[in-house]
């Protein structure tokens, strides 16, 4: 009896330290009223709720929350309140060409690019990215400290490519092979990418970069256009290097996402049980299909292949303007057959090689106008993106909530905007103007409503 008296003691004393305290920090709240919701998954605006955020969550949408002194209230001016963008293809320590930010310049000053890249794509709006390639473990940690603005994160570190492949980044001609001379290769060091060749190798490389906190594991599956070494047709890994490399993955409970343009690329990455195809532009109509069957993610970019060669800001040598323009001729039909399948599509923008050029995130919802309505656009940035991201499982980094969308209990990331995006997806291409109000975790960034003056 004294005893169990004792537990119980105990055990409501600390429920009440929880309460007080409520873990470390006192929790802040937030009263957003005079909205209408676009929750990430309706196709029509919901009218007449009130958001309310308690610390970095969504605590409760109804029509009328009665709330107390302390808890911040901004009106929303009748605006649209929506979920904050994902982008799924991010590079943001890439903010030079590939072989110049691992070989050519400080890591600190990469880094130092790299942090402002980040607070840009913060307030264009995107709370979320995944970073598909790159050492990004610092930044992210930084961010997810408070100390730098930018999005969450979900990190893939360094690429897992063989050797020769679109990861193998040296295109200096005093290159020495690592694994026959001895030298280190930079690329290794900073954790820009590992090569690895045969099944005993990728499996340790995929390893390493769990180890290193990769959400996911991304892989180089396919010659590229601005690899410095693979000509765009060639098939990158054998069938058994890529189910060793899927295992490896899916042991850790996450899935793995392959850089694929070829069609025999794809569709090897498919059958190895690859969950996201990035770029996958050469795609055939039997393997596209083959990816609805398997729910495979398409994640594809529409704002690169919109472009002509001259109109991206750094000159392009004469090989890859020609499997730039290879890949280009593609991108429409893939488009088309994606969504007659009814494909899963991802919305990224794969923008990198500067700031300026990362800048143009945004441009993505202008390019993407040509395919799909401003409907599909608009779930494929929020709630679609979300429940791809949601394949890291466990390995999530912010396993407490849903993201891209606005429901009690996700994660408080979100944007009020000045025009209806299901009827203007342009006015996302314009974050600057049209952005009033951008809040991630429950934190306001920007504010520019009345109450923000
Ligand atoms: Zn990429």
């Amino acid at each position: 009896m004294y005893r169990s008296i004792l537990t119980y003691s105990v055990l409501l004393f600390t429920v009440m330290m929880t309460a007080v305290y409520g873990g470390s920090t006192p929790q802040t709240s937030t009263l957003l009223t005079h909205v209408r919701i676009f929750d990430g998954k309706s196709n029509t605006l919901i009218k007449g709720k009130q958001v309310l955020v308690v610390g970095d969550k969504v605590a409760k949408i109804a029509a009328k929350i009665d709330v107390n002194s302390s808890t911040k209230v901004i009106d929303g001016e009748g605006m649209v309140l929506m979920p904050g963008l994902i982008d799924a293809h991010t590079h943001l320590m890439v903010v030079k060409p590939f072989d110049q930010a691992i070989y050519t310049y400080e890591p600190t000053y990469i880094a130092a690019v790299a942090t402002e890249a980040a607070r840009r794509t913060l307030m264009r709006g995107f709370t979320t990215v995944r970073d598909a390639g790159g050492p990004v473990m610092g930044l992210k940690r930084a961010i997810d400290e408070g100390i730098v603005p930018g999005p969450r994160i979900f990190p893939s570190n360094a690429f897992i490519s063989q050797t020769g492949g679109h990861g193998d980044f040296d295109t200096s001609m005093t290159y020495l092979s690592s694994y026959f001379t001895g030298q280190m290769d930079k690329a290794y060091l900073f954790g820009w990418t590992y090569t690895a060749d045969g099944v005993p190798e990728v499996r340790k490389a995929v390893r390493e970069v769990l180890r290193s906190g990769a959400s996911q594991v991304k892989v180089m599956g396919s010659g590229s256009i601005t690899g410095a070494h693979d000509p765009l047709d060639v098939v990158e890994y054998t069938p058994a290097e890529m189910k060793a490399i899927v295992q490896e993955a899916k042991k850790w409970g996450t899935y793995v996402m392959v850089h694929a343009y070829s069609d025999k690329a794809v569709r090897m990455a498919v059958e190895a049980g690859v969950k996201s195809i990035e770029h996958g532009l050469m795609a055939s109509p039997e393997t596209l299909k083959l990816m609805k069957k398997k729910g495979v993610w398409l994640s594809t970019q529409c704002l690169n292949y919109s472009k002509n060669v001259e109109d991206f800001n750094v000159p392009m040598p004469a090989n890859v303007a020609a499997k730039f323009n290879e890949a280009k001729k593609s991108a429409e039909r893939v488009y088309g057959l994606a969504k007659k399948y009814g494909l899963k599509l991802a919305w990224g923008t794969d923008t990198f090689g500067s700031l300026e050029v990362q800048d143009t995130e945004s441009d993505e919802f202008t390019a993407r106008k040509k395919y799909f309505t401003d409907l599909e656009i608009l779930k494929q940035a929020t709630s679609l993106n979300g429940e791809l991201l949601a394949l890291s499982g466990k390995r999530s980094p912010y396993p407490d909530g849903k993201l891209g969308v606005v429901e009690e209990g996700a994660y408080a990331d979100m944007l009020i905007v000045d025009g209806n995006p299901l009827k203007d997806i342009l006015m996302l291409a314009k974050p600057k103007q049209h952005i009033r109000l951008i809040m991630k975790g429950g934190k306001i960034y920007k504010n520019t409503l009345q109450s923000g003056k």
